[in-house]
Order: C-alpha cells, then sequence, then structure tokens
C-alpha cells in the first residue's frame, strides 16, 4: 500500500520504518524545515526499547540506565523505592534515559534520503473511495491508499476526524533540560523523583557525563512565563535537599526548555476509513509517568501487525484502534496527575514491596512486549 504520515516525530519516523520494512511503500510530511531535535532527554522504558529493538533500532552505546526509581521529599527522604530491574528483566530491555535527537537520529538511520517532505504543512485530510488527499499549505497535495496522522499535540488531522476538540491543561508545566553536570548521582543508575510543596524535580543519568533534570510546577495557558526562569527555578527550589542545589548551581539557563502540559480524553474510535491516528495525536498526556513516547511506541507495534493480518485496511485501522484503547485510556489517566500533588506518606510507601510496585510500572509495558523479541 501507500501510506502517507502527516508528521516526523517519535511516532511518524517507528511507523514509517516498521512499514517499509513491511514492504509498503511510504511518504512522510513534515511542518518543520527540518529535523526537529530539541526538548531534551526522554526515559524510554522496557516497553519502548522492545518496539524499539523489533524495527531495528539499538538503544546499545546511547543514553543512561537506570534501574532503581527512588521518590524522595524535599527534604531528602525516602519515600518508595522502585527496583525497575524487575520490568527490564521480565521484558528484556533495560530502562533508559536518551536525548530526543539521538532517537531521532537512530530512528532515521537506514531510511531513504526522499522518504521525509520538510516545509510541507498539513491543513486538511479527505477520503474519495478508496483513496486519501493531504493537502498542503502550499497548496500541494498528495494522494495514497491510507493516512496517519501522527502530527502531536495539536494535530490537524485529529482536527479533520474529531472536529475542534480543545485540549485540557494539564495544570502544570515543566522546565526541562539535559547538560553537564557533575554528581555522584550522574555516575549512578538512579533515577529520583522528588515532591514537595513548590512542585516536582526529576534527576536521571543520561550517560556521558549529562543528566537529564526537570522541574514540574503549577502553570496555566494564561500565565506569563519569569522572564529569568533559572532564577526563578532557584528562589523556589534552591533550600531543596541535596543534590538540588547543586543540579541548580551548575545548571544554564540556556539549557532550559519549558513545556506547558496538555491532556485530552482518548477516545474509542480514533480514525474513520483509511484514516487514524498515532501517538500524542491520539492520546495527549503529560509525561507524569514517562509514557507518551513509549505508548507511541506500542502503537507502531500493534499498527504494524494489524496491517500485516490483510483484508480491509479501515477494517485493520479499526481493529487498532480498539486494540490500543482499554490499555493507553489507564496510563493516560494515571498520567494526568500533577506529581507536584502526588503525596505518598511513607509509611504506606514502606508498605509496597519494592517488586510490587515495580510490578505496578511493569503493567504499562503491556504483553505485547513480551512477544516481540
Ligand atoms: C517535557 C516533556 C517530557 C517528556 N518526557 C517523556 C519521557 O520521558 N518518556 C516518554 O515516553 N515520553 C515523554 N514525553 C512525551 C513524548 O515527547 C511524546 O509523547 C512523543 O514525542 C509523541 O510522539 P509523536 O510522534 O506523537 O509526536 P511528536 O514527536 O511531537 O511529533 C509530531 C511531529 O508532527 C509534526 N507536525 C505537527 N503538525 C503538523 C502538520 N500540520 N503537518 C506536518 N507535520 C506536522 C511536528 O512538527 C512534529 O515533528 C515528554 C514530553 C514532554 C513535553
Amino acid at each position: 500500500m501507500d501510506v502517507l504520515v502527516i508528521g516526523a516525530g517519535v511516532g511518524g519516523l517507528a511507523v514509517a520504518r516498521g512499514l517499509l520494512a513491511a514492504g509498503h511503500q511510504v511518504r512522510i510530511f513534515e511542518q518543520a524545515p527540518v529535523m526537529r531535535t530539541g526538548g531534551a532527554g526522554l526515559s524510554i522504558f522496557s516497553n519502548g526499547a522492545a518496539v524499539l529493538h523489533d524495527l531495528g533500532v539499538s538503544l546499545d552505546g546511547v543514553g543512561g540506565r537506570f534501574d532503581r526509581i527512588d521518590a524522595l521529599t524535599a527534604d531528602g527522604r525516602i519515600r518508595l523505592s522502585s527496583d525497575m530491574t524487575h520490568a527490564a528483566t521480565r521484558y528484556g530491555f533495560p530502562n533508559k534515559s536518551i536525548s530526543r535527537r539521538v532517537l531521532l537520529e537512530r530512528l532515521s538511520e537506514g531510511l531513504p534520503g526522499d522518504l521525509i517532505t520538510y516545509g510541507a504543512s498539513c491543513r486538511s485530510v479527505t477520503q474519495d473511495g478508496d483513496r486519501v488527499t493531504a493537502a498542503f499549505d502550499d497548496g500541494s497535495t498528495s494522494t495514497g491508499d491510507l493516512l496517519i496522522g501522527a502530527d502531536g499535540h495539536h494535530s490537524v488531522v485529529r482536527r479533520e476526524l474529531w472536529g475542534d476538540v480543545p485540549l485540557r491543561t494539564a495544570g502544570f508545566g515543566t522546565w526541562q533540560a539535559l547538560s553537564r553536570i557533575d554528581i555522584d548521582l550522574t555516575r549512578t543508575h538512579l533515577h529520583f523523583m522528588i515532591t514537595g510543596r513548590e512542585g516536582a524535580c526529576g534527576l536521571i543519568p543520561a550517560g556521558d557525563g549529562k543528566l537529564q533534570w526537570w522541574f514540574d510546577v503549577r502553570w496555566s495557558p494564561a500565565e506569563p512565563r519569569p522572564a529569568a526562569p533559572l532564577a526563578e527555578l532557584r528562589r523556589r527550589f534552591g533550600h531543596w535537599a541535596s543534590p538540588v542545589p547543586e543540579v541548580l548551581g551548575q545548571a544554564s539557563e540556556s539549557d532550559l526548555d519549558f513545556f506547558g502540559h496538555y491532556w485530552q480524553k482518548v477516545r474509542p474510535v480514533w480514525g474513520k476509513g483509511r484514516v487514524t491516528l498515532l501517538g500524542d495525536a491520539a492520546h495527549l498526556m503529560p509525561p507524569t509517568l514517562g509514557q507518551g513516547a513509549n505508548q507511541t511506541l506500542e502503537d507502531v507495534w500493534v499498527l504494524g501487525r494489524e496491517l500485516a493480518k490483510g483484508g480491509d485496511p479501515a477494517e485493520r485501522l479499526r481493529a487498532y484502534e480498539k486494540a490500543r484503547y482499554p490499555h493507553v485510556n489507564l496510563v493516560s489517566r494515571m498520567a494526568r496527575r500533577n506529581p507536584a500533588n502526588i503525596r505518598i506518606p511513607p509509611v504506606i510507601g514502606r508498605m509496597f514491596a519494592e517488586t510490587s510496585h515495580s510490578g505496578l510500572l511493569a503493567r504499562f509495558s503491556n504483553r505485547l512486549t513480551a512477544l516481540s523479541h
């Protein structure tokens, strides 16, 4: 089949890899003039890593592995400690923090040079019998047998399918960076999640002496951003226990990117006819669980398996959406919670056996990951 993919992000590149390997013709249309490589780091959990492996993408030699997640209070007390090797052993792939740029580069490796048309901003999608046409801002059009909207959180393809459904704000935003931070934690395989009255902070070693670090703060789209965000972060979080002051001490303003978060209720049916959605376009969620890209990769895996069954493509697309809905709906609802509002009293934290909490996290990697290698 001749497949049109809108968007060359994590989902668009991954689905193109899978469909090309299955013998389909694929064309990707990306609105940006070149590959968009910003956005610091991502946690790729065992479920996402298994799909990447299935697509022939290795994460060997890149990023930092994390084997344990410690949830801490602002004054440095451990609330909960999760052994992440449990999930890694069960599914066969370690959990890693890697830069988004490196992930996109690895996903692009070996793809045909003319696969992606850059500067092509999709503005509408129409269907006529068995053909689907995408129209672009410059007046050009492209027609294929199938169209996949992998165009992210402000998806035009979703708008064409669902109408103008406003995104709901998640109530918080993230100041995020991936930079060289010389503290002991950077040389470990530990992931710290620290919460307090002022917000939340995440720290994950990302390999090569780098640390992926972020601060979640309450946010609404109407609020102006601080003119000097690093000074504001130091004022707000600088009194937290070590290593937060050390991270803020070594940080520089140019490392920081801000992302305001939104959430959208996952629908049981995403597409219509020969058009479907994938990734954030279908299930936008805040990064509380670090699952947005991992769930996008699971979409890719399931979509590939459904199309490989053959038969009516529209029926296969609906079967893909039906298979993904219950799982991604659960993850999305859990991710909606503002991490700064999650309070686990230490006494309850100690009641959870490490493996049972890690087992809960492992539930996000559904059974398909065990089948993919
Ligand atoms: C601060 C932050 C931290 C995160 N951390 C994690 C994490 O640790 N782990 C995790 O799994 N996920 C994480 N996520 C979520 C993850 O980044 C997304 O879920 C993932 O990138 C979704 O991939 P996608 O392909 O659907 O969208 P994207 O990667 O956003 O790609 C969409 C692409 O479509 C293009 N596009 C948009 N509109 C059009 C158009 N009209 N025409 C053509 N092209 C278009 C865009 O330019 C873009 O290139 C995080 C997100 C944020 C904001």
